[in-house]
């Protein structure tokens, strides 16, 4: 097969909308009530019995929502939050939201998820909660995390950004398996409102806590003084955050709820296409999914192996050179500015290895197939090319 330049480039995601979600941000609008109100209760009540969990507090972000689990939690200044640094920024910058601080623990090679044995080993006396990451949609090693949480009286908290539909030991993550779960609605994700996070809990005093931390700490939410006979004065009783959703957001959101079931399988499908196909490339690590685990593929992610021919960074260009756009893999946070310090670097080996070596492809739920074989034929023409000595013809594709 030959890799002939597609007539429109090749993102490395884009959401799809429908007229459904058209028709639902009309009819909101038309309501007059465009602030969190009824859709956002239903969004909440949908996506609860949705994942399992007895409580789902929509907020405006992952960032907010997991800003808002550790006040919840009672983290405060000076505790210490084991997270991985494979990770979005995000995930780091919400533990110094609250006041405490990050404390960057390893991963495992084989699922980039945060090793227990090296989170074992980051427990300090400071140390209050652990900020559990499923990378990319992969769940974490939860009943060990958990485990290892209990025996040392430490919070567990999931930053569940990707991992909507993903599931561990045959249940949703979300249901929740830890104290508080976290996702992002961000376009990135799976499902998507534009920008918007939902907090789940089983704990109904926590998630109380939660709805009057978004909205200003109001003691009567907008939505019952509207809907009382009698006249309601709220009150505030502490500093409280505007981390709320709007009504336009879970609008979409409902409906991309719908859909979710039928997205996820698109995405398991075109995730599946990969790795048969590229498993003739034996220079990549393809993505694992460890029998008890449910992977949502909110992204394709492939490592270079150390002895590949071509760096992670030449591949991108050469693949953008032939109008397809990939992303490096997840990021390290341990590199950045308001992260650096000289400790973490030899405490975090396979992070650092990860971050270099590793590449997301393009996976969205309207990739067509020919798309799909697009990409699988440039990479294939690119590993010909590596083989059979034409290196410098690449540069000059
Ligand atoms: C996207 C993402 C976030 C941030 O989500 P927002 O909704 O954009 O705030 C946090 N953590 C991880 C792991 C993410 O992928």
């Amino acid at each position: 097969m030959s890799s002939t330049m597609p007539l429109k480039a090749i993102p490395i995601a884009r959401p799809s909308f429908g007229l459904n979600e058209e028709k639902a941000v009309l009819e909101v609008l038309r309501s007059g009530w465009v602030s969190q109100g009824p859709r956002v209760a239903e969004f909440e009540r949908k996506f609860g019995e949705y994942v399992g969990a007895a409580h789902a507090v929509a907020v405006s972000s992952c960032t907010t929502a997991l800003h808002l689990a550790f006040l919840a939690a009672g983290i405060k200044p000076g505790d210490e939050v084991l997270c991985p640094s494979l990770s979005f920024m995000a995930t780091a910058n919400a533990i110094v939201h609250a006041g405490a601080s990050p404390i960057f623990v390893d991963i495992d090679l084989s699922t980039y998820n945060m090793d227990p044995a090296c989170i074992e080993r980051s427990i300090t006396p400071r140390t209050r909660a652990i900020l559990v990451v499923h990378q990319i949609g992969l769940p974490s090693p939860l009943s060990e995390i958990c485990s290892i949480a209990a025996s040392h009286g430490l919070i567990v908290i999931e930053d569940a950004a990707c991992a909507i539909g993903s599931e561990y030991k045959g249940r949703s993550i979300g249901s929740p398996h830890t104290t508080m779960a976290c996702f992002s609605f961000h376009p990135r994700k799976i499902l998507t409102t534009g920008e918007g996070g939902m907090i789940t809990t089983a704990d109904e005093k926590l998630a109380a806590r939660l709805r009057k931390l978004r909205q200003h700490s109001m003691t009567v939410s907008d939505l019952t003084r509207h809907s009382s006979s009698q006249v309601v004065t709220e009150s505030y009783d502490e500093v409280g955050y505007n981390y709320r959703m709007t009504d336009i957001q879970a609008a979409i959101g409902l409906v991309q709820l719908e859909r979710l079931d039928d997205m996820l399988a698109r995405r398991r499908q075109l995730a599946s296409r990969y790795s048969q196909r590229l498993s003739k490339i034996e220079w990549f690590v393809p993505p694992f999914e460890p029998a008890h685990c449910r992977h949502n593929f909110q992204s394709y992610m492939v490592r270079l192996k150390e002895n590949a021919p071509i760096t992670r960074d030449e591949l991108m260009q050469e693949l953008l050179n032939r109008g397809v756009s990939t992303r490096r893999g997840i990021m390290a946070i341990h590199r950045e500015l308001p992260y650096r310090h000289e400790k973490w670097d030899s405490r975090l080996p396979r992070t650092n290895e990860v971050t270099d070596a590793a590449i997301i492809l393009p996976l969205f739920y309207a990739m067509t197939e020919e798309e799909q074989d697009y990409v699988i034929d440039c990479l294939e023409q690119i590993n010909v090319q590596l083989r059979t000595g034409e290196a410098e013809k690449l540069n000059s594709f």
